[in-house]
């Protein structure tokens, strides 16, 4: 029994089925479930068809957004979906482990008037002797009992199981108490306890044992101490599953494998990773000096053993590291930016020390927003105000620029929400269209006692201190503050993006609405896992 839950993040690539196929094959799973697919319909039927499940319940994505699919096998599950909606599945089911209840089923002996001598297992740890003793085969005759193989005295025969049987097991059937009418009938009891019932505890753990245990560096993953969105990117380096060129070009996605940076070599995982000339700076900043032969000399599997396994900042750090390079790689691809290799290697320090400064203080958030600025969250506005997130985005690749905003009281509860489409304009632009925007809808809807909380230090600084006239986002300063004046209170506060996420996401949402303004009364479904997080007030590690 395996089960694969995977936040996919869209589900329509062409290579998508034969992923789902690898894995299901390599972890022998047989039951998926996918999240974020961000396909539906007859299009989304089409995919699931060549994933080789026979059963499945789907909640479609809305357009291109959300969408669970769980995929099953029904040899092996029995499910039953008791509810559903738009955000969750809640599904019962029954996997069958039948035969492995029945493995460790074991008859004790009574009056011998059930127990078949060969077909039964009666014999602790040694199994049903028609399986265990195949030379034997000739001779054995299913329709024979226990009593069959006693003497005169109602004591073991011992000459007799001696001719049919190996010694050893002899020497077992001798210690266990042979059947007496006197005894009460034989009955079934639960091998794995020592009293004979069966308990889930024992059935579990047996489980767990005999399954094939995944190799090392699986191990090794699962255990690893670190960020969990860095553990999900080295789940998929281990398993090659990193779309790197080399990856893409073999998928036939692409006919470049070459290295986006360098240029000078194949874009492998361990080129990208370490192998790199850009990589390679970054690695040394970080290894201490006296280890830098060992690092470079080693094949990706054997790299990954050494470092996963090193001291827990060490391991954490180079978990942090791995994934922050494919971060600045796609930051590189896509949005044509440049982390140097002197403050990436100072965001990866950064960001493991920060990790394990609150894994050692065992998480424990002390107010709301922490003074060590690592832990952050959504806080609630007092009473009597209504608090305003806004956030501006910018999109390189499109040269397209957005906003969005969100009101809510103090309960947590959405009030309205809105998203803008900019066009072309700076970030900063953005920032600043996001809080006039906000103004005004704060006038409209008579919140006059207003928290805003932007996450552009820039932008609550031009607001709190001016610009110059000159500057070319004066205009738009003199918007917000002739607006702020039509409200009784406003008060400015600078916040983590991690503490602005909803935000943050209604912005991105501009960029693919229709230009100008879109205002939203009821929560867009996008939004909700987000809005609940800061509602139930979940601690967001500073970079998650
Ligand atoms: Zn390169």
């Amino acid at each position: 029994m395996n089960i694969i839950s995977w936040n996919c993040r869209g589900a329509g690539s062409k290579a998508f089925p034969s992923i789902i196929r690898d894995l299901r094959q390599e972890y022998d799973a047989n039951f998926f479930i996918l999240l974020e697919t961000h396909v539906s319909g007859p299009r989304g039927k089409q995919i699931r068809d060549k994933m080789g499940f026979d059963k499945s319940f789907v909640v479609d994505a809305m357009g291109h957004s959300g969408g669970i699919w769980c995929l099953w096998d029904s040899a092996v599950w029995n499910v039953d979906v008791v509810d559903q909606d738009r955000q969750y599945i809640h599904l019962k089911g029954i996997c069958s482990s039948w035969e492995n209840v029945q493995a460790n089923c074991i008859w004790r002996v009574g009056d011998g008037s059930l127990i078949r001598f060969w077909d039964h297992y009666w014999i602790p740890d040694v199994g049903n002797l028609s399986a265990t003793v195949n030379q034997v085969s000739n001779i054995t005759n299913s329709s024979d009992m226990l009593t069959d193989f006693l003497d005169v005295s109602g004591q073991w025969d011992i000459r007799k199981l001696q001719e049919v049987l190996p010694e050893d097991v002899v020497k077992r059937i001798a210690t266990i108490s042979p059947p007496s009418p006197w005894k009460e009938a034989d009955h079934i009891a639960w091998g794995l306890s020592s009293d004979g019932q069966f308990s889930i505890k024992t059935a579990y753990q047996n489980l767990r044992d005999t399954q094939a245990t995944p190799n090392k560096i699986f191990q090794l993953v699962w255990t690893w101490k670190g960020p969990e969105r860095v553990r999900t990117f080295l789940w998929l380096v281990i398993h090659n599953a990193i779309l790197t060129n080399v990856e893409r070009s073999r998928r036939h996605l692409t006919t470049d494998n070459a290295c986006p940076r360098c240029r000078q070599h194949e874009e492998s995982i361990l080129h990208l990773l370490r192998d790199c000339s850009y990589a390679r700076r970054v690695w040394q900043r970080l290894i201490p000096a006296n280890g830098i032969h060992s690092f470079f000399n080693t094949s990706l599997h054997d790299w990954l053993i050494l470092n996963l396994t090193a001291n827990s900042y060490w391991s954490c750090l180079f978990g942090v590291a791995i994934s922050s390079l494919w971060f600045f790689r796609n930051k590189l691809v896509f949005k044509g930016e440049i982390v140097d290799a002197a403050s990436g290697s100072y965001q990866i320090q950064a960001r493991t020390k920060e990790f394990l400064k609150v894994a050692t203080s065992n998480l424990k958030p002390k107010n709301n927003q922490d003074t060590s600025g690592s832990i952050i969250r959504w806080v609630r506005p007092n009473g009597e105000y209504i608090k305003l997130n806004v956030d501006g985005s910018w999109f390189a690749h499109r040269s397209n620029a957005a906003c969005g905003g969100v009101f809510r009281d103090s309960a947590g509860r959405y009030l309205i929400g809105f998203a803008g489409n900019l066009g072309n304009c700076s970030i900063m632009h953005a920032e600043l269209w996001a809080i006039v925007h906000g103004l005004t809808i704060a006038i409209t809807h008579g919140y006059q006692n207003l928290m805003v909380e932007s996450d552009s230090v820039a932008a609550i600084n031009f607001i709190k201190n001016g610009s110059s006239s000159g500057h070319h986002c004066a205009p738009l300063i003199q918007d917000v503050r002739v607006l702020t004046e039509r409200l009784k209170k406003v008060s400015w506060i600078h916040v983590f993006r991690e503490a602005n996420t909803v935000a943050d996401q209604l912005a991105k949402k501009g960029h693919d609405l229709p230009l100008g303004l879109h205002i939203f009364d009821s929560s867009p479904p996008d939004i909700s896992y987000a809005l609940l997080c800061d509602c139930i007030g979940t601690v967001r590690l500073r970079g998650s």
